[in-house]
């Protein structure tokens, strides 16, 4: 029987009711609570500017990421995601809806065409709540605020500053959950987010310590109490300007060392995740329970010449996701997938896993052929910063277009990964092809946002902006 009948076969309350008095049911779905009918619940954690290649579960030769190796292992890995974004409101919001950029049009605080997505476009914990499903974020806020539209379909939607309580506050959340259960069973929809490892690379001492090599001599600020000492306590600017001015960009040795404190931020943010997960398991939780653990999007250490995330190349479009499924689901665990997906294929991907319909509208489409094995879908991969408006880039099997205003830049990825040749004027057919891929797709993503109701301009409140301060997301961008 294939992976999704039997899926189909769980959810199904009849079909339950027959395994159960089988006595079936005890061997499959966990029985803490009741065999009626559930749904598993679901915790999607996004951790903030995570570059794929910095995690040992994608062949990094550090240990930064030990939980995300061990979660890899009980579940399904995919070694080519792409994000829709290099932005953070506009990737999440792309990963929360299932369609592209210029469809819900949800750019970052301070950029030109901020706006707030439309309540005429679901997002995932819509689809969830009206499916009956309890909904709860806790986030760092900022550019994932509530203020953009990200609290649509959440009960409850937190704020925290830092990995600790944002991990904290989503585990009182599951004890909330079990508390308030009474026997019965309502699925809850958890969404977690963190900035840990976004900038300035300023990661507890404990964690530095593992990666930092004793002997550096450089003036890179290496903890959050120097930054805040050094900076007089003043705004982000005047922090950020501290962190990236100690910063000697010609010196090799400052490179590794920012790698080495961005490594250490992963280290933390993973063993954030281990508590939590931990936490899950002693509620008994985690075998009812899909968790999928990714980033919006990676981050540079000059590849092409640059910080922090302002382009559309591979290091920073090439993100970490994998999924956790429950073991009564009948999916495979511990493989590694290869194919190219996109964080636009998420959403679709759990409402299939879950036997709840997709709005018509989404671009994605879902992974579930890949994970049972049966995958021949190519899969274009479309990004786009919206603050310029003409910022995009469109990923073709190994063709990858790049366009940055009128400058346009065309790579062969099997046989340049790092997208440092330019074939523009060698490949005019293959050029003409992308071209006009990415004016349908964007054709379509307006055609879209044309049915949906003019989003409402966003409030900037007092809360926010210093938020933002905080993490440098308003005047220019980092
Ligand atoms: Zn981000």
């Amino acid at each position: 029987m294939r992976n999704a009948e039997i899926l189909r076969q769980f959810l199904r309350p009849a079909t339950l009711g027959v395994l159960a008095a089988m006595g079936l049911a005890a061997a499959g779905w966990s029985c803490r609570r009741s065999v009626d009918p559930q749904r598993p619940n679901l915790v999607l954690v996004s951790i903030d500017t995570l570059r794929a290649d910095h995690l040992t579960a994608y062949g990094y030769e550090r240990s930064t990421s030990p939980e995300i190796s061990r979660l890899a292992s009980e579940g399904i890995l995919f070694e080519q995601a792409f994000s829709q974004s290099p932005k953070t409101a506009t990737s999440h919001m792309s990963l929360f809806t299932g369609v592209y950029p210029p469809a819900h049009r949800v750019a970052n605080w301070g950029e030109r065409q901020v706006r707030r997505l439309s309540d005429d476009v679901p997002t995932l914990a819509t689809l969830l709540a009206r499916s009956g499903y309890r909904t709860e974020a806790h986030t760092e806020g900022g550019n994932v605020s509530a203020r953009l539209g990200f609290d649509q379909g959440f009960e409850v939607y937190q704020e925290h500053r830092g990995a600790e309580p944002v991990f904290e506050g989503a585990s009182r959340a599951l004890d909330r959950f079990v508390q308030d259960e009474n026997g019965g069973h309502t699925p809850f929809f958890l969404f977690i987010h963190t900035f840990e490892v976004h900038d300035p690379y300023v990661p507890p001492a404990e964690f530095a310590d593992r990666f930092v090599e004793p002997s550096y001599s450089g003036d890179i600020v290496g903890s959050q109490e120097e930054l805040e000492s050094l900076a007089g306590g003043g705004s982000y600017w005047a922090r950020n300007a501290v962190y990236w001015n100690r910063v000697d960009r010609n010196d090799p040795a400052d490179i590794q060392h920012l790698k080495d404190l961005y490594d250490a931020e992963i280290l933390f943010t993973d063993s954030q995740l281990a508590a939590f997960r931990e936490h899950l398991r002693r509620l008994d939780l985690e075998d009812e329970t899909i968790l999928v653990v990714l980033s919006d999007h990676g981050e540079e250490f000059l590849e092409h010449g640059g910080f922090l995330h302002n382009a559309l190349f591979q290091e920073i479009l090439h993100v970490p996701l994998i999924f956790r499924f429950p073991a009564n689901l009948g999916l495979a665990s511990g493989r590694r997938i290869q194919s190219v997906v996109r964080l636009v294929d998420v959403v679709p991907t759990l409402l299939e896993v879950l036997e709840l319909p997709a709005p018509e509208h989404i671009q994605g489409e879902s992974l579930l052929p890949l994970v049972e094995g049966d995958e021949t879908l190519a899969r274009p991969v479309f990004s786009q910063w919206l603050a310029a408006g003409r910022i995009v880039a469109l990923r073709d099997g190994e063709w990858k277009y790049i366009r940055v205003k009128r400058k346009e830049q065309l790579f062969d990825l099997s046989s340049d990964p790092s997208e440092s040749v330019d074939l523009l004027s060698a490949r005019q057919e293959v050029l003409a092809r992308l071209q006009a891929r990415v004016d349908e797709i964007i054709g379509d993503s307006y055609a879209f946002a044309e049915t949906r109701t003019t989003a409402r301009p966003p409030r900037l409140d007092q809360e926010t902006r210093e938020q933002l301060e905080a993490l440098g997301y308003l005047g220019v961008d980092p």
